[in-house]
């Protein structure tokens, strides 16, 4: 453990690893703090055990939905030896990274890193030997804890948190999700694949209020087939006990209560910042009035010797958001003054999938322009047809006047992907005759961008052109 270093990285999530990665990169002595496990939420808690279990209960889904095909399966589910297999994922991808920041020379300490002051940091290491750590720069990567609701505690079974839905590997036969957004829906999917009878319970009058009306439609439309039953307007409130599991009481607007019978309740209805652990006040930093941490383009806080990344910095809370952040605190620290990325793509691993970048159809018209806007059904897609999944669609938003690709969205199959070209285009700076000449595959799930783009020119060949 030395006694000083020029960059102190605070949290080894997808915010705090990259960023001392790149630290070293550019040639900065950088020591990374980490209190409980690389790879922060995003590796042990969230992202990677959420897409290992999502992807493993769409197989058995899809093998048990796939008669039109001429396939009868009726597969055998081991949820213990499901669950031990998604701990072997995140084992396998945190050992990687432990490894990676030991390679490449990055400083590595067990222990939790608490402010002195601007330029210095108390080190309580996991061995029980505490040290001072003097620092040239430090970046904050703290990310995010679940926000708990009143009457719901997270620490009484059977009240869990996202952590603990992942960790646990007890399916209940009824479970309450509380909360519509994306974690929400995607545990309620998965639950409901691994065959929960699910209720989500949430108080907005839609699931996922941060996309566009008509992207969460087919999602909505295929939870309710999944049988997952979407209450609205309803605030929960608190649970009881009752004779053969719990119940979940929630209020409407009116005041009326309504209860939910369920043997576990899953509470997802947003993330706080996790500054508590790392006296800011020592550091000079007031976090705004939300809790984050406010901090300019390139992650830079009030205090000029501190930056901060990822979900303790605020939206958007993705991980790719956080790396992205990451890596431009880390040049600009360096001296290289990085340009950040105009736009972070959004993604949900529901069924549909949902993933969008840029403006909608809306943004643009209220950021003043005339969007030029083209569509695609995947009903139309070759790929989409011969892989027995047809809902959702791409849509494309540009400038009317100069054809500039403003946004991209796309529900239905493998719109996590997909998304990836669309970025390209926004970020890039690409116009929509970009996409609609650039030879798409055949057949595959991105021809529906080419396609889109075609028809928002007016010129689709694969559709009648409306949308
Ligand atoms: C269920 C779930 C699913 C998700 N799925 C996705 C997804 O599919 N795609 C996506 O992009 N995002 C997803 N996210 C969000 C993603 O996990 C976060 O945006 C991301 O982890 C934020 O990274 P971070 O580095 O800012 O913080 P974190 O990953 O939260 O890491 C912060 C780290 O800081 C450590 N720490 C805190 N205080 C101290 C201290 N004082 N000293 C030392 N260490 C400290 C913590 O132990 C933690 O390891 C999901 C989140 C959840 C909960």
């Amino acid at each position: 453990m030395p006694a000083e270093t020029e960059v102190l990285v605070v949290g080894g999530g997808p915010g705090g690893y990259v960023a001392a990665i790149r630290a070293v990169q550019l040639g900065l002595d950088t020591t990374l703090v980490e209190r409980e496990g690389i790879g922060g939420t995003c590796l042990n808690h969230g992202c990677i055990p959420s897409k290992a279990l999502i992807t493993a209960t769409d197989q058995v889904h899809e093998i048990t939905h796939s008669e039109e095909m001429g396939i009868y399966a009726e597969p055998y589910l081991d949820i213990p030896e499901l669950f031990a297999w998604k701990d072997t994922v995140v084992d396998d991808l945190t050992g990687g990274i432990a490894n990676l920041l030991r390679r490449k020379s990055v400083t590595l300490v067990d222990g939790t890193a608490t402010f002195a002051s601007e330029t210095s940091a108390t080190i309580s290491q996991a061995d029980g030997e505490t040290v001072t750590l003097d620092f040239e720069h430090a970046i904050l990567a703290t990310g995010s804890r679940p926000i708990e609701l009143p009457g719901f505690n997270f620490g009484s079974d059977p009240i869990l948190d996202s952590r603990q839905a992942l960790a646990t590997d007890r399916v209940p036969d009824r479970l309450v999700v509380v909360g519509g957004g994306y974690i929400g829906m995607e545990l309620s999917t998965m639950f409901a694949k691994l065959g929960s009878a699910v209720t989500v319970v949430e108080m907005l009058d839609d699931i996922m209020p941060a996309f566009p009306a008509h992207l969460v439609d087919p999602v909505r439309e295929h939870a309710t087939e999944l049988g997952i039953d979407c209450q609205f307007g309803l605030a929960a409130d608190h649970w009881e006990e009752t004779a053969d599991g719990i119940e979940v009481v929630a209020e409407n607007q009116s005041g009326e209560s309504e209860s939910f019978d369920c043997d576990a309740a899953v509470v997802a209805v947003g993330r706080e910042p996790v500054t508590d652990t790392v006296n800011l006040p020592a550091a000079g930093l007031d976090p705004g009035e939300n809790g984050f941490i406010e901090t300019d383009d390139q992650g830079q806080t009030d205090v000029d010797s501190i930056f901060a990344v990822g979900d303790v910095a605020g939206e958007p809370m993705l991980a790719h958001a956080a790396t992205s952040e990451g890596v431009v605190a880390a040049e600009q620290i360096a001296g290289e003054e990085p340009t950040p990325p105009s736009t972070t793509p959004a993604i949900v691993f529901t069924d549909p999938e949902v993933s969008s970048v840029g403006l909608s159809e809306r943004e643009a018209e209220d950021a003043g322009y005339d969007p030029l806007v083209g569509h695609f059904p995947f009903s139309a897609s070759g790929r989409a047809l011969t892989a027995g999944d047809t809902a959702g669609f791409v849509e494309l938003v540009a400038s009317g006047d100069t054809g500039r690709v403003l946004g991209g969205h796309v529900v239905g199959p493998e719109a996590s992907e997909l998304v990836g070209e669309l970025t390209l285009a926004v970020e890039g700076g690409h116009d929509i005759p970009d996409l609609a000449e650039l030879v798409h595959p055949h057949p595959t799930l991105s021809e529906a961008i080419g396609e889109s783009a075609e028809n928002a020119l007016g010129q689709a060949i694969n559709t009648t052109n409306k949308r």
